[in-house]
C-alpha cells in the first residue's frame, strides 16, 4: 500500500506491482475438463465443422438464453459480418461511435457506410431522437451496441425501425448473460451477436455467435458460415468461413460450467470498487441496473477532472507506472480512427457526448486474475493522488521527463 506521493512509480518509487494487471484477462474454468474433452477431440479426429461439441455448444447457448437459434461462430466480427449481410443491409447503417472498432469495420469491409450516431448520456448506447436526424433513403438498419453490458433502448429503436422498415441488429459483445426488461440479452432486434473472445469474461479462445428467433435468417447464417454449402458439392449462396472450432467450442462448454463462479467473481469486485472508490472525490463507478442480471466484466470509472483536480490521463499515466494497465475504452472513438477520419472529417461534431465520454472514462481491471488486494491497492493509489491532487499536479509539472519506464499506447 501506498500512502505518499513519492511511494509512486511516476515520481521514483518501485511500481505497487511485479507483474502487470491487465484488463480483460482471460477466465479460464476447469483445466481437467477442458483437457478431457481435447483428449476426446483428438481421439475422435473430428477438429471443426459442426462437430459435437460445436453443436452441443449451441444448444445450450440457445436454450440459456431462450432464443430458437445459436448459430457459432469463429469470432464476433466475421458474425456481425455475416449477420449484416444475411440481414441485407446496404447503403447506411446507423452505429454509435463509442464502440469497439469492429462493429464499424463490419460495415465498411463490405461497402456499407457506418453512419455514427451519438449516444445518451445516462444510457451511453444510442440515443433514438438522434438515430432519427441520421436516417436517409439510403439507410437500412441500425446496430445497436449494449455498452459494457448495459442494453440499448430497444423499445425506442424496434419502433423507430418498424416506422421506417429499418433491420436491427446488436452487438451484444458485452452483454453476454446479462438481461434487459427482465428477458435474456439474445432476444432483441432481428439477430444479436455475441462475441467470446479470450479477453471477454466467458470466452472460446477465439469464438462468437449470432442468436436469432428468425428461423430463415438463422439457415442463411448457417449457408454463409459455411461457405454456402447446402450439402456435399452443393453450393447454394456466396459464403465465407465462419466456423467455430472444436477446441473453441470445448473452451465455452468448459467455462459455461464457471459462469456463475466468472459473474459471481465479477459482482464481488464491482462491489468492493464501488465500496473503497465510494468516498473519492469526482470518481463514480458507472451502476449496472440493479434490476437487472449483469456479467459485472467491466468497472467502468467516469472521472470528472474539474472535482479530482487530475485528469482521466494522468491517472491513467500514474496507474500504468504501478503496472495497472487501466484501459480508455473505447478512446478515441470509432469516428476518430481511419478510414473514419480521413473519409467523414467533420462526423465529430455531431457526437458532443461520444467526444465527451471517450475523454472521462477509466475501464480498470477485474475477474478472475485480480484478487481482493490488488483492487484495494489500486483503490488506494486513486485515493492517494486525488487527496493530494495539488502535490500531485506540481511534482507531475516539476518531474524531469527522463526517458519513459513505460509507454502507454495511443
Ligand atoms: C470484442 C468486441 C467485438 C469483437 O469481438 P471478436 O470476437 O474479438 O471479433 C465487437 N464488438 C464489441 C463491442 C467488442 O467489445
Amino acid at each position: 500500500m501506498k500512502h505518499t506521493l513519492s511511494q509512486l512509480a511516476l515520481f521514483g518509487g518501485a511500481p505497487a506491482f511485479a507483474e502487470p494487471l491487465h484488463v480483460g484477462r482471460p477466465n479460464i474454468g476447469d483445466r481437467a475438463r477442458l483437457l478431457e474433452r481435447i483428449n476426446h477431440i483428438l481421439d475422435e479426429r473430428w477438429l471443426t465443422n459442426a462437430g459435437p461439441y460445436v453443436q452441443e455448444f449451441e444448444e445450450r447457448i440457445a436454450r440459456m438464453i431462450g432464443v430458437k437459434h445459436c448459430v457459432a461462430m469463429c469470432n464476433a466480427t466475421v458474425a456481425l459480418e455475416i449477420a449484416i449481410r444475411a440481414l441485407g443491409m446496404t447503403g447506411e447503417v446507423v452505429v454509435p461511435s463509442m464502440t469497439f472498432v469492429a462493429t464499424a469495420h463490419a460495415l465498411q469491409w463490405q461497402q456499407i457506410t457506418p453512419v455514427f450516431c451519438d449516444i445518451d448520456p445516462d444510457t451511453l448506447t444510442l440515443a433514438p431522437r438522434r438515430i432519427e436526424e441520421l436516417l436517409t433513403p439510403r439507410t437500412t438498419g441500425i446496430i445497436g451496441v449494449h455498452l459494457w453490458g448495459r442494453a440499448c433502448d430497444t423499445d425506442a429503436i424496434q419502433s423507430l425501425a418498424r416506422r421506417h422498415n429499418l433491420r436491427v441488429l446488436y452487438d451484444a459483445a458485452h452483454a453476454f448473460a446479462s438481461t434487459h426488461k427482465g428477458k435474456m440479452v439474445g432476444n432483441f432486434g432481428d439477430a444479436e451477436v455475441f462475441s467470446f473472445h479470450a479477453t471477454k469474461f466467458f470466452n472460446t479462445l477465439e469464438g462468437g455467435a449470432v442468436v436469432t428467433n428468425d428461423d430463415e435468417l438463422a439457415a442463411k447464417l448457417r449457408l454463409m458460415k459455411n461457405f454456402g454449402f447446402a450439402g456435399y458439392d452443393n453450393v447454394v449462396y456466396v459464403g465465407t468461413n465462419g466456423k467455430m472450432s472444436e477446441v473453441s467450442a470445448a473452451m465455452g462448454l468448459t467455462g459455461l460450467e464457471s459462469l456463475d463462479e466468472f459473474i459471481a467473481v465479477n459482482c464481488a469486485h464491482y462491489q468492493q470498487y464501488n465500496a473503497e472508490l465510494a468516498g473519492v472525490r469526482g470518481v463514480r463507478v458507472l451502476p449496472y441496473d440493479a434490476g437487472e442480471r449483469a456479467n459485472y466484466q467491466y468497472v467502468v470509472l467516469d472521472i470528472d477532472a474539474a472535482e479530482t483536480g487530475v485528469t482521466r490521463d494522468q491517472l491513467l499515466e500514474m496507474l500504468w507506472a504501478e503496472n495497472v494497465r487501466a484501459r480508455r475504452y473505447f478512446f478515441p472513438g470509432v469516428h476518430r480512427m481511419e478510414p473514419y477520419r480521413s473519409l467523414y472529417p467533420m462526423t465529430h461534431r455531431r457526437l458532443p457526448v461520444t467526444e465527451n465520454m471517450v475523454a472521462r472514462v477509466l475501464v480498470l481491471p477485474t475477474g478472475t486474475a485480480v484478487s481482493g488486494d490488488d483492487i484495494r491497492a489500486i483503490c488506494q493509489l486513486l485515493r492517494l493522488v486525488t487527496e493530494q491532487h495539488t502535490e500531485f499536479a506540481r511534482t507531475w509539472n516539476e518531474r524531469q521527463r527522463a526517458p519513459a519506464l513505460f509507454s502507454v499506447p495511443v
